[in-house]
């Protein structure tokens, strides 16, 4: 899962390519992106796109094959977005489909491109870089794609240093964390609140994914360990500190955390989701103009 895998580069040209992994891009694609999200978010958006959901509305219920799904799917539309349980089935649908490009909207535990850009966008657009941050990510570590997609990222500029705080059992494996201390990130893993550097840029909280667990005992256990509460952000937040989350949450931000000016989550972090994968899909589908 967290290892280099061959896909296609974007290299400047987003025009028909799948987009699978944070893997395909370099700094200079993400400027392209950026400076396409900045128009978009000026564009009033009134038109609705029409959403499929596979598992109710076509054959896979009958139990037809993700082959010839794809290819119905890419028969009568511009561009396949798909999300899917198992990881690389993103992948898998991209060498299936010939005609449209492929969006990966989260495979499983594995990676998902558009909201670890959504997310360089927030972080972009309170902080004015995307390196040199210190950045505490919570929660789910082990399970968690958002966290994973917006560390490969922030790996592709120099001197970030993440902080990784979860419960012993939801760490990355050892394999992810050579991987992207390879890819340059200092890491740290920590257990307790207390361990927070207090000068962060970022913290990105999530959700312990229940979903990933075969027995509910486990989950229970370790759901909800690390709760951000609005006194942790004032006694260890620092002022530019800004609240990220994936979304949904179950718990682990209190409520009253919201209304504090650096939390983003339910503010420029969703609406910037849009614009980003507003501009991603014009790039893919070469309709900039
Ligand atoms: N919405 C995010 C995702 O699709 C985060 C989550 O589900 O916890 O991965």
């Amino acid at each position: 899962m967290d290892k280099n895998i061959q896909i296609e580069k974007i290299n400047g040209k987003f025009k028909d390519k799948d987009i699978i992994s944070l893997d395909q891009f370099t700094p200079k694609d993400i400027n392209i992106l950026f400076a396409l999200t900045k128009k978009m978010k000026k564009i009033a958006v009134n038109s609705r796109a029409e959403i499929v959901d596979p598992q109710h509305f076509s054959s896979v219920s009958k139990g037809e094959s993700l082959e010839d799904t794809i290819r119905v799917f890419e028969a009568y539309c511009n561009a396949i977005v798909i999300r899917h349980p198992v990881v690389g089935t993103a992948q898998k649908a991209a060498d299936i489909a010939s005609f449209v490009p492929v969006i990966n909207a989260g495979d499983g535990i594995g990676d998902h491109p558009t909201q670890g850009l959504l997310d360089l966008a927030t972080i972009y657009e309170k902080h004015k870089r995307l390196d040199n941050l210190i950045m505490v990510a919570a929660g789910d570590i082990l399970n968690g794609r958002t966290i994973r997609s917006c560390m490969k990222g922030l790996s592709l500029y120099p001197n970030n240093t993440i902080y990784l705080l979860s419960p012993k059992e939801l760490r990355m494996t050892r394999e992810s964390f050579e991987y992207y201390t390879k890819r340059g990130l200092k890491l740290f893993e920590i257990e307790s609140e207390k361990d927070i550097p207090k000068n962060a840029d970022v913290w990105y909280w999530t959700r312990v994914q229940k979903e990933r667990f075969e027995n509910l005992k486990d989950y229970e256990k370790v759901k909800n360990k690390f709760v951000l509460t609005k006194k942790l952000l004032d006694t260890t937040g620092g002022k530019q500190t800004i609240v990220m989350h994936p979304l949904p949450r179950v718990g682990e931000i209190t409520t009253d955390v919201d209304d504090d000016p650096r939390a983003q989550y339910l503010r420029s972090q969703v609406r910037n989701g849009m614009y980003i994968r507003m501009a991603l899909l014009a790039l893919v589908l070469g309709k900039t103009k």
